[in-house]
């Protein structure tokens, strides 16, 4: 593998280098760092389609989509090509006080896939939550409800990690230190749609909206919903005259099987959340859309100040934008049919085939898929007799770690190994992952 800006190193020189520098001054997302730093990290250097490969040459079936990012995998040509296209226009330009093609081409496409007709840009799956919230609230305060400030989310949301977005989800390890900074929130349990009814019974004229996941709660460890599930929450969001947020960062763009999860439902909530997919996994990028009845609650006179006082500096980039335009291309959508979302569905329907027979085994508590998203929950568990087939381990981190040298990566939630694959991940790759993940967690080879 060439390293072209320091050919006289060998590759193992220069990784260890690259090692060091890391270990002397990276701070990873989501990391217990001290650990970290008891090994030489893998350091990523080229994709190509569903493969990434590292310093040492090593090449590796990109299993969690660069963090459930990426869907027509890497270094895809037409992607490519509309980021140099608009690059030898301009990089970025501001939506404070200009406009630009690719952001109102984009906003157009957004708004016809969706159903819903405005679209604010910003760039991470949290910041579109973050504006979520302001938007559900300000309506209701330029409406004359000021009241209507509070939010209800169901236990095991994630949102993200800004402090809005980490106020409206509910994790018992990553928000502790931070509990005094976050507001109150009303929670009820994972599909009990009697306690939401009851808090929304108790607690309506209070509230501003409902913030969901649809159809999978994804990192509080794959947790899929009974179908009809969105459609009884947007109903009785509707009947109690609250909003709905759905947070479609994760399951956006194809994941579920759909382009967007609620449309497994038919429901159109009144703002939806997009990141993570929308730029095919390229660039920061993210969009929260909404209703015209709520962008018209911020219009009026101007001393009237009822503007959205909410921006980014890099909100709308051409850059992003144009990759984004891109990447719907490639799903090449018409008549709500697209043969990106076929092959998807068709690998779901390999997973579930793959991952079902594996229920059974001491070692697994439970296994959870949607679509192209599934979990594999370990339990921990007593030594196995000897005549048994001994797993290696039951802890889903050191098996992610023993997937890596097969050629795989993957990343656990807390006990819950995570299979993203690529959206459109060829099957004979699909299987090989498969068969990956089969080995190292039973230690045999399946047919
Ligand atoms: C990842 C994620 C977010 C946060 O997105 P970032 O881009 O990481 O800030 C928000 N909501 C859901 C459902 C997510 O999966």
């Amino acid at each position: 593998m060439p390293i072209p800006y320091l050919p006289r190193m060998t590759q193992a020189d220069r990784t260890r280098q690259l090692a060091a520098l890391d270990h002397a001054h990276v701070w990873h997302p989501f990391t217990p760092m001290r650990q970290w730093r008891e090994a030489e990290p893998v350091i990523i250097v080229r994709g190509e389609g569903p493969y990434l490969f590292d310093t040492r040459g090593n090449r590796y079936i990109d299993g969690y989509s660069s963090w459930w990012c990426n869907v027509h995998g890497h270094r895809v040509p037409a992607i490519d090509d509309a980021i140099r296209a608009q690059l030898d226009k301009v990089a970025h330009t501001t939506l404070g006080g200009l406009a630009s093609p690719p952001s109102i081409e984009l906003a157009a496409r957004l708004a016809q896939l969706t159903g819903l007709p405005k679209v604010f840009y910003s760039d991470s799956g949290s910041t579109a939550v973050e504006i979520a919230c302001k938007m559900a609230v300000g309506y209701w305060f330029h409406r004359g409800c000021p009241q209507k400030h509070r939010f209800i989310s169901m236990r095991g949301n994630y949102h993200g990690d800004t402090t809005g977005s980490m106020s409206v989800g509910y994790s018992e390890t990553f928000y502790k230190p931070f509990r005094p900074m976050l507001f109150d929130v009303d929670w009820f349990e994972p599909h009990d749609l009697a306690e939401l009814r009851a808090l929304l019974e108790r607690g309506a004229e209070r509230t501003a909206a409902i913030i969901l996941e649809p159809v999978m709660q994804a990192a509080a460890g794959m947790i899929p919903q009974p179908p009809g599930f969105v459609r009884a929450v947007a109903d009785l969001a509707r009947q109690y005259d609250t909003l709905l947020i759905a947070d479609e960062v994760a399951t956006g763009f194809g994941r579920t099987g759909e382009m967007f999860a609620c449309q497994h439902d038919r429901v159109t909530p009144d703002i939806m959340c997009l990141g993570k997919g929308i730029t095919g996994g390229y660039l920061p990028l993210a969009a929260t859309l909404c209703t015209d009845e709520i962008e018209q609650a911020f219009q009026g006179e101007l001393a009237e100040r009822k503007t959205l006082y909410h921006g980014h500096t890099y909100t709308g980039n051409a850059l992003a934008c144009a990759a984004a335009l891109a990447s719907l291309d490639l799903f090449e959508i018409s008549n709500l049919k697209s043969p990106l979302l076929d092959h998807i569905r068709q690998s779901a329907v390999i997973l579930a085939a793959r991952l079902e027979p594996l229920r059974n085994p001491p070692h697994v508590r439970d296994i959870r898929h949607r679509g192209i998203m599934a979990g594999i929950e370990m339990a921990p568990i007593e030594p196995l007799a000897a005549s048994r087939t001994p797993p290696a381990t039951s802890n889903a981190a050191s098996l992610c770690s023993a997937m890596r040298p097969k050629g795989l990566l993957l990343r656990p939630l807390g006990n819950v190994i995570v299979l993203m694959p690529i959206p459109v991940i060829p099957h004979d790759i699909l299987h090989h992952m498969l068969d990956i993940v089969v080995e190292t967690i039973f230690g045999l080879t399946l047919p």
